[in-house]
């Protein structure tokens, strides 16, 4: 590469990256932002061009985004604490607000302290730094989301991958692991409902599995809290399982409609977290703004009309597996398998032209020729909506002959 002194001149580095984005583009694997806004929520929304769209892509399961108590909660606290934290916990104070969403998600998860972060992502790799070394071992489940496997590269540990919800492998390496000399600990990390794919990790059996062999387990539940179980408090608690989990983490930014992350479980461990995650200590704290909507949203979840949000939700979710002809689905989440990357970016394409917000799915958020398009309901959608949407897929399966 030519260089003008020490310094790579402008041209040459954007040539190359124009080729890396050409190159991805030829396999249709190309990311574009889309602007796209909601009108009074995450279903309706309109393009740049004021195209009314319906929206099947968005977490917000239970329509808090745009809630009047959330908003209002957010709009309030606004006026007395203003907009941004300034600084990180440790280095201008805690503000008690955090305190107070800490203690209502402890309660929400049934365990002793939560932490919160700026984000999910930022939670795993705060997870990380306070927990794993490199001589620790993770075993980790092959659809696990990327936070996970990133926040195990971060951290050095020896990872070994099972297939998915593969009970069989996971005991294999369980065993091999249990064999290695000088690790400090073994972690199974899963999540409870499948962010790409909608199912359910077998969690009793991965239970019983990790006490049996001494192992921890990280338990992922950033697509089943709200959604799953009594009061939406996810599956771990809806098993019974609570207390035999030893990190349970979750994001305040789908069904609770706002955005954080967190770590839940015991004291001492909310207290290594306090001094070992990075994310946590070298970062500025989220807004109170938003500490003060999560806890307006975390109520309403697990209060009566969360409830009803949840029986709307799950009425929405069967509709639309009768009218594809799926299984009914544990979760709000329907993947629509296409495969091919092209096939899958054309279909979405389409589906805007009629009128829907649909996302294509591909790799590497999933394999290479498993690209889908991956539909997520709300409680804010209508059965008319599904049938529209539905009605759509299948005039289009009809001009393409697709399956
Ligand atoms: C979205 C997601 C995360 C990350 O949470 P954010 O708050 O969006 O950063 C973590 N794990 C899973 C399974 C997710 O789907």
């Amino acid at each position: 590469m030519r260089r003008s002194g020490s310094k790579f001149l402008r041209s040459d580095t954007d040539a190359a990256y124009e080729e890396t984005l050409r190159r991805l583009d030829d396999q249709r694997l190309l990311r574009k932002l889309h602007p796209v806004c909601g009108e009074s929520g995450h279903v309706r929304v309109h393009d740049v061009d004021g195209r009314a769209l319906i929206s099947f892509s968005s977490n917000d399961y239970l329509g808090l985004a745009h809630h009047p108590k959330v908003k209002g909660a957010a709009i309030d606290a606004t006026e007395v604490h203003g907009v941004g934290s300034g600084a990180s916990r440790l280095i201008t104070g805690t503000h008690p607000v955090h305190l107070l969403l800490e203690e209502a998600i402890a309660e929400f998860k049934g365990v002793k302290a939560a932490l919160t972060f700026a984000n999910g992502y930022a939670t795993a790799s705060g997870f990380a730094t306070a927990f794993l070394s490199r001589k620790s071992i993770v075993i980790l489940d092959k659809l696990s989301h990327a936070c996970l496997i990133d926040s195990c590269r971060l951290s050095g540990a020896k990872v070994r991958v099972f297939r998915h919800n593969d009970l069989d492998k996971l005991e294999a390496l369980l065993r091999w692991a249990d064999g290695q000399p000088d690790k400090d600990r073994v972690v199974i990390m899963t999540e409870s409902v499948f962010s790409m794919d909608g199912d359910l990790a077998p969690l009793a059996e991965i239970v019983s599995l990790k006490d049996r062999y001494g192992a921890q387990l990280l338990l992922d539940e950033a697509h089943g809290v709200g959604v799953i179980g009594a009061q939406g408090r996810g599956l771990a608690a809806d098993l019974n399982l609570t207390d035999r989990i030893d990190y349970h983490m979750g994001t305040l930014g789908k069904a609770l409609g706002v955005a954080g992350g967190y770590l839940a479980g015991s004291q001492a461990m909310v207290d290594i977290l306090i001094n070992k995650a990075r994310s946590f200590i070298y970062s500025t704290a989220p807004p109170p703004i938003l500490a003060v909507a999560a806890r307006a949203a975390l109520e309403i979840a697990k209060g009566k009309e969360g409830e009803e949000r949840r029986e709307i939700l799950r009425g929405l979710m069967a509709r639309l597996a009768e009218e594809t002809g799926q299984p009914e689905s544990p979760a709000a989440i329907f993947p629509y398998q296409i495969g091919d990357e092209a096939a899958a970016l054309a279909q979405a394409f389409a589906l805007q032209e009629s009128g829907f917000y649909v996302p294509a799915i591909r790799y590497p958020t999933v394999a290479r020729g498993a690209a889908r398009l991956r539909l997520t309901l709300t409680a804010d959608h209508t059965c008319g909506q599904i049938q529209a949407l539905t009605r759509a897929m299948a005039d289009y399966a009809a001009r393409h002959g697709a399956v």
